[in-house]
């Protein structure tokens, strides 16, 4: 159940201030009208492109004033970028030429604007249509944030970010979504993420921007779908889809459930990167979950990243700079997740057992987990170990809370008081940051918890006590051979990815590979880091010739924790 993905990026905190219904929007006139109709369209057994058509009630756009825009860049992946001449506007007054600007480019390629504006003034309601080819991006790192739109077994997917060139304005609209599946094979359907078919709903164009869209001849679970929950996908995943969407349905149930909001609504789409590894992305009040064939991913790994995921629509991620907080929302996740799934019978103790002990070896294993907090942003997409740093310590630190919280209390309080205080916290429009979980931390259990977090952000290994997770579970000392890749892990994500700073008398040494060696399919490690007897299979070429090489990549032995069962309590005492 731990929960790692090659790329997991969550945009839907930095845009959960977009209420659906903005109160602006409840006082007075209601928002200009903007109707957009996607119309995918396949050729033989493909999806080639999406038209899309917007329909903008009275924009009165002027030359010298931005009209359009659509990102260039978005976390790294290459969007649609649209020229002047591909977009086409028609007002009452007939056609509107274009003119295209770009904004200065975005050296952390994170993201930068094209923008057009009209070359005269647009007179009444105005169209703008244009088609969004699907095609496959293909990251260079091997791997990335799945955002682009992309063809999938008859049907497409991606991103609105990736191909929607949208109003450039922050002011709400009355937005009227529909699908036109005229040109898409007969019994296809579209989703997004607010809901399948014919949805309205009010709010800015980023809620369009920011959601995940999906059409085709896809399948979904329930179906058909009309709740709050929903999951999508198209083709035969190497998964049971179907009875990992009905775990997750029930997961979501329990997970809104204890967080007090049963019916915040919900969807995932399920997709296949056409390169090796998971990797998913979260937006609006939904989740991209990606998958490959090579590996195909368990129902468990599936269904245990699913539930991390829905538990961030609410613990969200504090204020602060990347890396530095990291521990709090990735922490919260990881501690939920098996917490909340556990309680509510979905995954049996002796599973929840396992995910501590998971848990334990990657992070007992792993050589960099001493780093302090203020080195783990700099590292983060080149080191696996340093990106699950905040993952592991994160979710310890949280239990070692927990039972500091119940010792104090004689059991009568608990985490999931201090987690209540700060979304109430961000729900009174408080700040939702480091200096707010000190607050309610020391008040909790007095200042030597000030020390303790400044400890586990300078570094200091995270233990938590024989009875923290539990009356079920005691701690024990056990010897863990540290990962190591054997090479220097930036070689992973370098272009081209070629061998360097190999280790002498490391595993990877000792199994053949050398400098210089080039990496020809891409290497995801989150999941070997936290399975001891996990073997490494990379594909090289060298001088030409291709190359695979086997190992197990641990090196030397350190002292770490597990849990093991207590005899003689029954899993009905079990609980935290
Ligand atoms: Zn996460």
């Amino acid at each position: 159940m731990g929960a790692v993905r090659t790329f997991t990026t969550t945009v839907s905190g930095a845009i959960s201030a977009l209420c659906l219904g903005s109160a602006a929007a409840a006082q007075g006139a209601p928002p200009p009208s903007l109707d957009v109709t996607l119309k995918p369209h396949a050729e033989g057994q493909a999806v080639d492109y999406v038209g899309v058509r917007l329909a903008v009630q009275a924009p009165d756009a002027k030359p010298g004033e931005a009209f359009l825009r659509l990102p260039m860049v978005f976390a790294s992946v290459e969007t649609a970028r649209y020229h002047a001449a591909d977009i086409t506007v028609v007002d009452q007054a007939g056609h509107v030429p274009l003119v295209q600007k770009d904004d200065p480019v975005d050296p952390s390629n994170f993201m930068y604007f094209r923008r057009w504006e009209v070359s005269r003034p647009t007179v009444g309601d105005v169209t703008v249509s244009y088609r969004a080819p699907a095609q496959a991006y293909r990251p260079k790192l091997g791997s990335g944030p799945p955002f682009d739109l992309r063809p999938e077994a008859g049907g497409l997917n991606g991103a609105g970010v990736s191909f929607m060139a949208l109003p450039d304005t922050s002011t709400p609209y009355s937005i009227h979504l529909q699908w036109d599946l005229a040109d898409m094979p007969a019994g296809s359907r579209g989703a997004w993420s607010l809901g399948e078919g014919e949805v309205r709903t009010v709010g800015p164009v980023d809620l369009l921007a920011h959601s995940y869209y999906m059409a085709g001849p896809m399948r979904s679970y329930p179906a058909p779908s009309s709740g709050p929950f929903a999951i999508y996908w198209l083709g035969e995943p190497p998964f049971d889809a179907q009875a990992v969407a009905a775990w997750t349905q029930k997961a979501h149930t329990a997970i809104a459930g204890f967080f007090g909001e049963p019916e915040k609504p919900y969807r995932v789409f399920f997709r296949k990167n056409p390169y090796p590894g998971a990797g998913g992305a979260g937006l609006i009040n939904s989740f991209m979950s990606g998958f490959s064939d090579t590996p195909a991913p368990t129902a468990d790994s599936m269904r245990g990243h699913l539930a991390h995921e829905i538990v961030h629509n609410w613990t969200g991620s504090l204020s602060g700079p990347n890396g530095i907080v990291s521990w709090y929302g990735e922490g919260m996740a990881e501690y939920y997740d098996p917490v909340l799934t556990w309680r509510a019978g979905l995954i049996t103790t002796d599973e929840f057992l396992n995910d501590v002990n998971k848990r334990a070896q990657s992070y007992y294993g792993n050589a960099m987990n001493t780093a302090p907090a203020s080195e783990i942003a700099a590292k983060f997409w080149s080191d696996t170990r340093v990106r699950k740093l905040p993952y592991d310590r994160g979710s310890f630190y949280l239990t070692t809370i927990d039972a500091e919280i119940r010792a104090k209390s004689g059991g009568k309080r608990k985490l999931d008081d201090l987690t209540f205080a700060m979304l109430n916290r961000q729900k009174r429009g408080l700040s939702y940051d480091t200096d707010a979980w000190l607050e309610l931390v020391t008040a909790e259990l007095g200042p030597q918890a000030k020390l303790e977090f400044e400890a586990m952000m300078a570094g200091k290994l995270v233990v938590p006590l024989t009875g923290a997770f539990g009356p079920c579970f005691k701690r024990e000392t056990v010897p863990y051979r540290i990962f190591e890749l054997g090479f220097d892990s930036a070689s992973l994500t370098a272009s081209p990815r070629r061998v360097k700073g190999l280790v002498p008398g490391s595993a990877a040494e000792k199994a053949g590979v050398r400098n210089g060696d080039e990496i020809t399919i891409a290497v995801v490690l989150d999941a070997i880091q936290g399975d001891a007897d996990a073997e490494l299979t990379i594909h090289l070429e060298r001088a030409g010739q291709p190359l695979e090489i086997t190992y197990l990549p641990r090196g030397k032995t350190v002292e770490g924790y597990r849990w093991t069962r207590v005899a003689n309590v029954p899993d009905t005492a079990c609980g935290i």
